[in-house]
């Protein structure tokens, strides 16, 4: 059996909040819980979402909640020749497609324009992204050519999955115009640089996670096991987020609180006692108890309003 190695990925955009703790915990413990080791990698791809010092932050952060990662951080931001290597490789294998038009271009464009799949043109320049002279905008953004069909795979909380990529999200993009390198590819690649058996991640990321398959079957990459956590949302339904106006968590006073009411996000029945016992007193139940059917089957629950 493959040793197993988890991961917990933060892009740097702000604090932690309770969702990214959800997601911490979560990994940590289910790495734990398969005698596995638990890395952490900062996700910091895109400059202007990168929030300076917010990197640091979330290490502190982690460190103080007791959560030990494993070996050295892996920072994205200094791994753009493995990235640009990776599209050396899509191309060369012609899985790529280059693509002029901008995000905001593309968003005027009729449904079925605007999702165009790999079948079609190299270049992709309907009259709408053309500026007003007929020219092409300047830059193009590299676009995985995505085969029609459902890819399917399982999850150990939400069980078989089958999404459309093609009709969904469509040939998507890799590499951006402004040269950056997308989301999507980093992590396939990181993951499989790692050698990450197990991504444990909120379930927003449910659809993004097919998108990961396609590509590490056309990059040759090993496939990994999923489980996705219950997304932690607002009174709205909203997803927590690191760079909206989600509380930070921390406070040293508060945090047995607040790892006590992650693991009742997470249905593990922690007893009332615990949230007035020390962390490492938290963490040898937590160990003890993990069990993912205390949350399977959930995708997405309110988060609990926990004071600092
Ligand atoms: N960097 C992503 C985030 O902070 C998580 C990516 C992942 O776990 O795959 O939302």
């Amino acid at each position: 059996m493959i040793p197993y190695r988890g991961r917990f990925a933060p892009s740097p955009s702000g604090a932690l909040h309770f969702g990214s703790l959800v997601a911490a915990v979560g990994s940590y413990l289910d790495a734990r819980a398969h005698a596995g080791q638990w890395l952490v990698r900062i996700e910091d791809l895109d400059p202007p979402r990168t929030r300076p010092g917010a990197a640091g932050q979330i290490l502190a952060e982690l460190e103080a909640y007791g959560l030990e990662w494993d070996g050295p951080v892996l920072q994205q931001s200094l791994r753009f020749d493995v990235y640009a290597e990776a599209i050396d490789q899509l191309t060369r294998s012609k899985s790529l497609r280059e693509c002029c038009c901008s995000r905001s271009a593309l968003a005027r464009l009729p449904e079925n324009q605007s999702r165009p799949t790999g079948t079609g043109e190299e270049l992709f320049h309907p009259a709408e992204c053309l500026a007003v002279d007929g020219a092409l905008s300047p830059g193009h953004a590299l676009r995985l050519r995505v085969p029609a069909g459902v890819i399917a795979f399982d999850d150990r909380s939400l069980g078989p999955q089958s999404i459309d990529v093609a009709a969904s999200a469509g040939d998507f993009v890799l590499r951006r115009r402004d040269g950056l390198y997308a989301y999507q590819l980093a992590v396939v690649v990181d993951d499989a640089a790692q050698g990450i058996s197990d991504v444990v991640r909120g379930s927003d990321l449910l659809s993004s996670t097919a998108r990961q398959v396609l590509l590490q079957h056309a990059l040759g990459l090993p496939s990994v096991r999923y489980l996705h956590l219950p997304l932690a949302v607002d009174d709205r339904g909203l997803k927590l987020s690191k760079s909206g106006a989600a509380a930070a968590i921390g406070g040293r006073g508060g945090m047995a609180r607040q790892l006590v009411a992650v693991l009742e996000f997470l249905g593990q029945s922690p007893p009332a006692a615990l949230a007035r016992a020390p962390t490492r007193a938290i963490w040898d139940w937590a160990h003890e108890h993990w069990r993912v059917e205390g949350f399977a089957g959930c995708a997405a629950r309110a988060a609990p309003q926990v004071a600092c």
